[in-house]
């Protein structure tokens, strides 16, 4: 089809041209006496992504999974007593790695479409008396379901519980994209990829560590070889990787931050909260409900729609695909069937959008879904237009 693909799934996201260059270069030797510039220029900016000060921050050729498990594994006693919530299927996920590497995850079950409970994080501590728990996984950011939670919120339940578990945080639809404070939320352990809020193809694990959880890493008795971060952090602090690194996405990673703080952290934010209120308002306009069961939960970074009774969401993402060139996000998990999804992140503007919006309209209507055209694009465009 000519013309312009419209990647709007919740990540991958489309490639800046920028950043593009910026990889197209040719492959250096990765133990040469220039190269730790580039590990420096990277390893010592990415903390301001999160705004975190404590701790250290780290790079590995993996993708947001492999963060999962490198947490885990580096700071956590074999077989130790987790706590987590369930309310997304990327929640499920995490749970299902963590019990794959043989923790005890209790698990606190949530309604998909609902944040995550603070109150009951906080009574399932205070009732571990012995201290059982080592650590608490929390989703920032599910993107199964278009929710955001308040970490800053756990992280209060936590110390009003005074309970010593590290707080592991998946970021993976959230840093880079939306305001995350590493050290005023007290999270413990931050996981993300290179391919939502960093704009670049899939391929990096990020990893952000606080003092307090690398204390842990010498002690944690649980087995690892390739995620060990004692020995990233020995070959880190001379500008190397223990093993080759993935460069092409190093050199896009380096402009990538370059262009995030540029832009300034607060100004990113913004920007995704201005476009994802364009697309809730065409939302609205449709006539249909998001996921997300309450406006103050709803996330900044995609949009998960549920379709009305008797349509199966899987053939609005199919119609969108082949007749009008977007991809959707389908639904995952409890949802599949249920949702679509439409993602704003990244590399995207208003009239990027207004046309993603008017692919989905079309898609709706093929599929039979009662919506009037150019309603939705038309709340949106309202949103998002500056009269002078
Ligand atoms: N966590 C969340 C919230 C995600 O959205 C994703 C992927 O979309 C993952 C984890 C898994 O990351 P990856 O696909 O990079 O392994």
């Amino acid at each position: 089809m000519p013309g312009r693909h419209f990647l709007q799934i919740p990540g991958p996201t489309p490639v800046p041209d920028r950043l593009l260059r910026a990889m197209h270069r040719q492959q250096e030797d990765h133990r040469s006496s220039a190269f730790p510039t580039l590990t420096k220029s990277i390893l010592s900016r990415l903390p301001q992504i999160v705004n975190q000060t404590n701790g250290q921050a780290f790079v590995f050729p993996a993708s947001g999974t492999a963060m999962w498990e490198a947490a885990l594994v580096n700071t956590l006693d074999s077989g130790a007593r987790l706590l987590a919530v369930r309310f997304g299927q990327f929640s499920h996920l995490f749970i299902n790695t963590a019990r794959a590497l043989g923790y005890d995850v209790d698990v606190i079950e949530v309604l998909w479409g609902e944040a995550a409970p603070a109150d009951q994080i906080e009574a399932a501590l205070r009732a571990d008396t012995t201290h059982a728990y080592q650590g608490v996984l929390l989703v920032h950011n599910e993107t199964a379901t278009g929710v955001t939670s308040d970490v800053a919120g756990v992280r209060a339940a936590i110390d009003r519980a005074a309970h010593p578990a590290l707080l592991f945080v998946d970021g993976v639809s959230s840093i880079a994209s939306l305001e995350f404070q590493f050290d005023a939320w007290g999270v413990d352990l931050a996981i993300t990829g290179s391919q939502k809020g960093f704009m670049l193809p899939g391929g990096l694990g990020i990893l952000h560590v606080s003092e307090k959880a690398l204390a842990r890493v010498d002690s944690a008795t649980t087995l690892r070889s390739y995620f060990d971060l004692r020995a990233m952090r020995a070959q880190n602090a001379n500008g190397y990787f223990p093993s080759t690194p993935a460069l092409s996405l190093l050199f896009g990673l380096d402009e990538s931050i370059t262009m995030l703080l540029e832009e300034g952290m607060t100004n990113v934010a913004a920007r995704h909260l201005r476009l994802a209120t364009g697309v809730r308002a065409a939302v609205r306009a449709w006539g249909l409900l998001p996921c997300a069961r309450r406006p103050e939960i709803e996330s900044n970074t995609l949009t998960a729609i549920v379709v009305p009774e008797g349509i199966n969401s899987s053939s609005v993402v199919d119609i969108a695909f082949r007749r009008y060139d977007i991809s959707l996000g389908a639904g995952l998990g409890e949802v599949a069937g249920k949702v679509f999804r439409i993602g704003h992140l990244g590399d995207t503007n208003a009239l990027t959008l207004a046309g993603a919006l008017a692919g989905v309209e079309m898609a709706l209507a093929d599929a039979g879904v009662p919506i009037v055209l150019g309603s939705g694009v038309g709340a949106a465009l309202s949103h998002w237009r500056v009269p002078a």
